[in-house]
C-alpha cells in the first residue's frame, strides 16, 4: 500500500535530504585514484555520525535478499550497476573507474535514497557521456512524476530519452516510495508506458533511479548476494533523488 506522508513528514525528509546530498557530495571529493571502498564507506559513516543520524542501507534486509545488507554505503565500480558492498573485500579506485555511490539517510526516523556516479581522476568519453545522459534521465523522470499522473510516466521518460541513444536499462531494477522503509509501494520501473502504473498523488515520495548501462539491459547477481553487474560486462551509471509528488513538478528532497 502506498503511503501518503503529511507535510510535516515531508518538511523532516527535506532536512534529512539536505543532510544527505552534504554527505554525499563529501563522499565524492574523497574518490581519487588509489582510495579504497572501505575508506569511503568510513568516511560515510563519521559523517553521518557528525550529523547525528544514521545509515539506512546498514543491517537492512530487503525482501529476498538472504542476509542484511552489511555497510552504509553501496559503492558499485564499473561493470557493477548497484548495490556494490564497500567493506568486504575492499577495492582500490584506480584512474579511469566509474564509481556509483549509493547512499541512505535515517533523519528524525524517515528515510532518504540518492546516488550519484562519479569518475576516478579522468573517466573515458563514452563513460562521462553515460554519466552525463543517466543524470539528464533522471531528470527528465523527475518532471514527469506530477501528482494526478502515473508512475508509467515516470518510466516513459526515462525510456524514451535512453533507448534513442543505444544504452541498455538494466532489467528489473527500479526506483520505490520510500519514507519509513527504505523500500515502500509503489515500484517505480524506468521503463513504462505513458498513463500505466499507479497514480502519483500528492504526499507520494517516492525514489527515482535510473541505471543505466554501455551494453545490455540483462543483470547478473554477484555471489555476495548484494552486487548487480551488467551481464556483458559493459560500464553502467546510477543516479537517484527522493522527491516528494505535489500537484505541479516534484520537490526534489535530496539536493
Ligand atoms: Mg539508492
Ligand atoms: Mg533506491
Amino acid at each position: 500500500m502506498v503511503n501518503i506522508k503529511t507535510k510535516e513528514e515531508i518538511e523532516i525528509m527535506k532536512e534529512g535530504g539536505k543532510r544527505h546530498s552534504f554527505v554525499l557530495s563529501k563522499i565524492a571529493e574523497k574518490v581519487v585514484p588509489g582510495v579504497s571502498t572501505q575508506e569511503l564507506e568510513d568516511y560515510a559513516n563519521e559523517l553521518i555520525k557528525e550529523g547525528g543520524d544514521k545509515g539506512a542501507f546498514l543491517n537492512y534486509t530487503p525482501k529476498g535478499a538472504k542476509r542484511a545488507y552489511p555497510a552504509s554505503l553501496c559503492v558499485s565500480v564499473n561493470n557493477e550497476i548497484v548495490h556494490g558492498i564497500p567493506n568486504e573485500d575492499p577495492l582500490i579506485l584506480q584512474e579511469g573507474d566509474i564509481v556509483s555511490l549509493d547512499l541512505g539517510l535515517v533523519h528524525q526516523g524517515l528515510i532518504t535514497d540518492s546516488a550519484i556516479t562519479v569518475g576516478v581522476g579522468k573517466a573515458s568519453d563514452e563513460d562521462r557521456k553515460l554519466m552525463e545522459h543517466c543524470k539528464e534521465a533522471l531528470f527528465l523522470g523527475i518532471k514527469a512524476a506530477r501528482g494526478g499522473g502515473h508512475v508509467g510516466d515516470i518510466g516513459h521518460a526515462i525510456e524514451s530519452f535512453i533507448r534513442p541513444l543505444g544504452y541498455g536499462l538494466s532489467e528489473g531494477l527500479a526506483g520505490h516510495g520510500v519514507g519509513y522503509k527504505v523500500h515502500e509501494d509503489p515500484f517505480v520501473p524506468n521503463q513504462g508506458k505513458r498513463g500505466s502504473g499507479e497514480l502519483l498523488r500528492p504526499g507520494m515520495v517516492i525514489a527515482i533511479e535510473p541505471m543505466v548501462t554501455l551494453g545490455t539491459d540483462k543483470i547478473v547477481l554477484a555471489k555476495d548476494g548484494y552486487t548487480y553487474k551488467t551481464a556483458d560486462g559493459s560500464n553502467a551509471a546510477h543516479f537517484e533523488h527522493t522527491v516528494a509528488i505535489t500537484e505541479n513538478e516534484p520537490i526534489i528532497l535530496t539536493k
